[in-house]
């Protein structure tokens, strides 16, 4: 069955009942190069586990199931189950549970369902809740090799960016501290049913084996990252001295005990400058 065929969709989407739903991010793969290339890429292979994150009709499931031993796809849509049953029912090694993602105990049941194997995630993700699902899988500190998906480009761009620098936001820093990021292959917006307004990019993020901080001093780390970025055209120095409840001077003086100017803003230091913030703090 050739799910990036429009007319296989449609003739799927008529015989179900189905319409594509905004409010859930659905814009489905139709370019059948893509999704070869993000399993291939993202590590699927044989001894390796796969979760995916919104199946979709399972253009990009079959292709993990295709290459990896076993697959987990979560999708929030129940209207896609007699879907899913007839595109994946040439496959054993594949679960769908109907859930959200961000309700679910992602560490829960990859333990339940893939027991020690390796595993990578691979996924074109919802792109209204592209960050927090990237958050919440590395967040989590899910045994897995890497994170493979497909997000806006604008979004790719600020997560793949350098901390220290314009392009970057609070979701960079979190990235860059659990993982090493990269931009794989871009994928323009006439690829996807329904196409989007705008093009996007398949991002791999690295898992890294520990950032390096305490949990406590990690949570601190967090703090000032985001404090800072809410008003990343101030001082730093501002939000910090009310989110740490210190007076300004002494923010200025960790600051330059770091090796920053007093006046600096979020966007000039990097990972390493915040992670040395956190630490320089009583
Ligand atoms: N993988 C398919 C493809 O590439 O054609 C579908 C990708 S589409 C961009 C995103 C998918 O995520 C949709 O199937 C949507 O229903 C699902 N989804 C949206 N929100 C979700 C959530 N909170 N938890 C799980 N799946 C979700």
């Amino acid at each position: 069955m050739e799910l990036t065929n429009i007319g296989t969709i449609k003739r799927l989407f008529e015989e179900n009942g189905f319409s594509f739903s905004k409010a859930l991010g659905q814009n489905f793969l139709i370019n059948p190069a893509v999704c070869p290339e993000i399993a291939e890429r993202g590590g699927c292979r044989k001894g390796v586990c796969a979760l995916e994150i919104g199946t979709g009709v399972g253009v990009l499931t079959r292709e993990l199931a295709l290459r990896c031993d076993k697959v987990l796809a979560i999708e929030i849509d129940e209207r896609l189950k007699p879907i899913l049953a007839e595109t994946l029912a040439d496959f054993d090694n594949v679960e769908v549970v109907f859930a959200d993602v961000m309700e679910i105990d992602l560490a829960e049941i990859l333990a339940e369902k893939f027991g020690n194997s390796p595993t990578v995630v691979c996924a074109n993700l919802p792109y209204y809740i592209t960050s927090p699902v990237i958050m919440k899988i590395l967040e989590s500190r899910l045994s897995i090799e890497a994170l493979t998906v497909m997000v806006q480009r604008e979004a790719a761009e600020r997560i793949c960016a350098k901390t220290g620098t314009r392009e970057c936001g609070a979701i960079t820093y979190a990235v860059s501290y659990f993982s090493e990021p990269k931009t794989l292959f871009r994928v323009n917006r006439g690829s996807f049913l329904p196409s989007p307004n705008v093009d996007s990019s398949v991002i791999r993020l690295d898992v890294k084996p520990s950032g390096g901080l305490s949990p406590e001093r990690e949570r601190l780390m967090f703090r000032l990252i985001r404090a800072g970025f809410s008003q990343r055209r101030k001082q730093l120095q501002n939000p910090l001295s009310s989110e740490i409840k210190l007076p300004k001077a002494e923010v200025a003086g960790l600051l330059e005990k770091i090796g920053k100017k007093p006046t600096a803003r979020a966007e000039e230091l990097t990972l390493d400058d915040f992670i040395a913030l956190a630490n320089a703090i009583n």
